[in-house]
């Protein structure tokens, strides 16, 4: 068995709105997979119906081989599930949320301690160890949930938007706590619409848009499927604001402006870096930095969603 997730068809409705369309996707086993998606994709229904929180109205799902409806308590308990915008018991300490759900998920006494006094270190808790968690600050708190999804040691991780409203360095512990989880061959299904994120740590992506899948595949293979936003960035020692005057340059797309950088969009960036170099002659600018970039992950992300929505790739 290769998969550690196969979704086939799978659809869930709420009334009129289709909030999940029949999608079908395999995670494989070690892999770490982003899903991807703007506000109400279904991303959040999707993972739900993953974990066994919520029905589908169709389709199936298995989890490392395991029929998910048929077998629910062996899947489930394959798994680590951290739900969007979760919170450990307030009123209890550190140390008893991990007992808490250790003894939920059935590890014996002394395997929970042991492994309780390992992910507080890991997580650098442990001078928290005692503490209720009411006087946590958000990062320590996601932290501490992040602990508790892993006190079983599953195989599978759900992670539902793990560093959204994080500061940065506690969002970058979280990712790196991730890679390492990965790493050590646990399976990660990342729900996000931080592309960003996607693009930094997962090895393949999936993007999701109005209840169906417009696309999966590796981040970099999806900057390479859009030749058409391929671009020249430019940065003059003087801030231009007359755009009208580029106008000039021909097999330019759009111009876009970015903080201190303009941004020229074509299917022919040498012809455009060449011109743009002539420009800043003719206009004596003196130019910092010019750079041909490839479509980034954003790029991408906005042309399946606001044209290809629709259809559904597979
Ligand atoms: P976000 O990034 O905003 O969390 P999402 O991609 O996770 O969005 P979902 O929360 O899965 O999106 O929602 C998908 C669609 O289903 C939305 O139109 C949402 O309003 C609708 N929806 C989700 N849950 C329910 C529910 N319990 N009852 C009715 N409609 C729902």
């Amino acid at each position: 068995m290769e998969n550690a997730i196969e979704v086939s068809s799978l659809s869930k409705y709420f009334g009129e709105i289709r909030a999940v369309d029949g999608i079908s996707f395999q995670v494989k086993k070690s892999e770490l997979f982003g899903f991807l998606g703007p506000n109400g994709a279904g991303k959040t229904t999707t993972q739900r119906m993953l974990t066994g929180i919520l029905k589908p109205n169709s389709g199936t799902i298995h989890i490392m081989g395991f029929d998910l409806f048929k077998h629910p308590s062996d899947a489930k308990m394959l798994m680590g599930v951290v739900p969007e915008m979760a919170n450990p018991y307030i009123d209890l300490s550190a140390w008893d949320n991990l007992m808490l759900m250790g003894e939920l998920y059935g590890v014996p006494k002394r395997k929970r301690k042991q492994k309780a006094m390992e992910l507080l270190e890991i997580f650098s808790l442990q001078d928290r160890k005692n503490q209720k968690t009411k006087g946590f600050s958000k990062g320590m708190k996601q932290r501490l949930i992040l602990a508790m999804a892993l006190i079983h040691e599953p195989e599978l991780l759900f992670l539902d938007e793990p560093t959204s409203g994080l500061d940065v360095q506690s969002a970058r512990l979280i990712r790196n706590l991730v890679r390492e989880l990965n790493s050590n061959d646990t399976t990660v299904f990342l729900t996000t619409h931080n592309i960003e994120e996607a693009n930094q740590m997962c090895a393949r992506v999936a993007i999701i848009n109005s209840g169906k899948i417009a696309a999966i595949d590796r981040p970099e293979n999806l900057r390479n499927t859009i030749q058409s936003l391929q671009s020249v960035e430019v940065t003059f020692a003087k801030a231009i604001n007359d755009l009208e005057s580029l106008q000039t340059i021909e097999n330019v797309s759009e111009i876009r402006k970015e903080g201190d950088k303009l941004r020229l969009y074509t299917d022919k960036p040498g012809d455009v870096a060449c011109q743009l170099v002539e420009y800043a002659k003719a206009h004596e600018l003196q130019v910092l930095s010019l750079n041909t970039l490839g479509p980034s992950l954003e790029d991408v992300f906005v042309h399946l969603t606001d044209t290809k929505g629709e259809q559904n790739a597979s």
